[in-house]
């Protein structure tokens, strides 16, 4: 059988309808398929290769802690310079608040730390999310997932879970005394890419202080420079409690974290002990990945080039069927009237050799979230193939 038929036969289904991109290796800011077709890559792998396929530093970091030591132990026990150093370099990027990293495998795995330890620290025991966001798809993660569809089926989920509706400040009185969190995108991702307000992130810090909330900004998709500095919140001034990073942070390698302060986190190893743990949270050769990437991204110059290369995208995506770009930096949407024309776009793009996706909230948009080191030759080479694709499916 080729690999097709056995994607088919033994590789579980998330839809009736995946890409089927057969993939034969990847170059810069392209994924190449087994014909040797090249595809400018417009979505990195949903927010993860930020810094293009394959980075040398990223690569020679890893082969180098493949070379010292891979799994060792357990999470939390052994002191792993990887772990250490990437868990200081972090700290190094954020307020000083924010001063103790726990690394995880997954962004779901963060959002269900970060609710373990909100409840651990406030004692109580409800969550409040915001209408269309997404943290994750594990039972925790699904439950503040506002959307009836994507849950019905999994039932029960956890109790206690009420929905605020983001950049909507009359909604925050769902806010109260027995709220142990509130969890937060800066830019929500699957809605679209909708940035928040100032106004609402203001009024929610100041709910969340006035009731003793502890404020949960996931910064999943929206970190590592994407919006054009290295954390979405920095453009806004408003530091959470708790942050949730993944994706990029990897670099390309599967990875979570949670960073709060040392305060708070030092929770964890008391009643319970053992508060939460994972065999391969820190995974050496993961961590020195994550290192390396970071040390990239400050030395580059790529959080500078964001403003220059989302203005490009903006100018050159004009359509009378694009009813609109919402997003911020290198995280935009293009609005369609519906999935099926957003399908049929998004096709036709594949076929041209772009590849681009729709939101898990917003059907009828399609995803432009780049590698930070796309071209500008590439971003007009991009829109002209999204223009394209755009007059194609509307002419019919
Ligand atoms: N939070 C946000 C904002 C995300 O975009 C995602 C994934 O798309 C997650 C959490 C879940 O991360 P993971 O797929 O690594 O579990």
């Amino acid at each position: 059988m080729n690999n097709r038929q056995l994607f088919m036969l033994h590789q579980a289904q998330t839809t009736h309808f995946p890409m089927m991109l057969e993939v034969a290796g990847t170059d810069g800011n392209y994924i190449i398929d087994v014909e040797g077709k090249r595809y400018l890559d417009l979505i990195s792998g949903i927010s993860v290769n930020h810094l293009g396929h394959g980075n040398e530093q990223v690569k020679a970091a890893i082969i180098g802690q493949l070379n010292k030591y891979q799994h060792v132990m357990v999470y939390g026990e052994f002191v792993q310079s990887a772990q250490t150093q990437l868990s200081a370099a972090i700290c190094d990027l954020l307020p000083k608040e924010l001063n103790s990293v726990y690394l995880l495998s997954s962004g779901a795995e963060a959002t269900d730390v970060a609710m373990k330890l909100a409840k651990r620290a406030t004692g109580k025991s409800n969550v409040v999310a915001c209408k269309n966001a997404y943290h994750g798809s594990t039972h925790a993660a699904l439950s503040i997932n506002s959307d009836e569809y994507y849950k019905q089926a999994f039932r029960p989920l956890l109790p206690g879970v009420s929905f605020i509706t983001f950049n909507n400040i009359d909604s925050l009185d769902q806010i109260d005394h027995n709220t142990a969190c509130v969890f937060t995108e800066v830019i929500q991702g699957e809605a679209g890419y909708i940035a928040a307000n100032l106004e609402f992130l203001l009024a929610l810090k100041n709910k969340c202080k006035e009731t003793g909330a502890l404020l949960v900004f996931d910064e999943i998709q929206s970190g590592m420079g994407k919006t054009g500095k290295m954390f979405a919140f920095e453009h806004y001034g408003i530091k959470p409690d708790i942050l949730l990073l993944g994706k990029a942070l990897g670099a390309g390698m599967p990875i979570g974290a949670v960073i709060a302060s040392n305060d708070l986190m030092v929770l964890f190893a008391d009643q319970p002990i053992l508060g939460h743990i994972t065999t391969f949270g820190g995974h050496p050769v993961i961590a020195a990945a994550a290192h390396a990437g970071i040390q990239f991204l400050v030395a580059s110059n790529l959080l500078n080039e964001v403003a220059e290369k989302e203005a490009l995208f903006r100018e050159k995506l004009v359509h009378p069927k694009i009813k609109g770009i919402s997003g911020k930096g290198l995280m935009l949407a293009v609005e369609l009237d519906n999935f099926d024309n957003n399908l049929k776009a998004i096709q036709a793009c594949l076929a041209d050799g772009l590849i681009t996706d729709w939101f898990l909230f917003a059907n009828n948009r399609i995803r432009i979230a780049p590698p930070l080191t796309i071209t500008k030759d590439e971003i007009e080479q991009a829109c002209f193939i999204i223009i394209r694709a755009i007059t194609q499916v509307y002419s019919v």
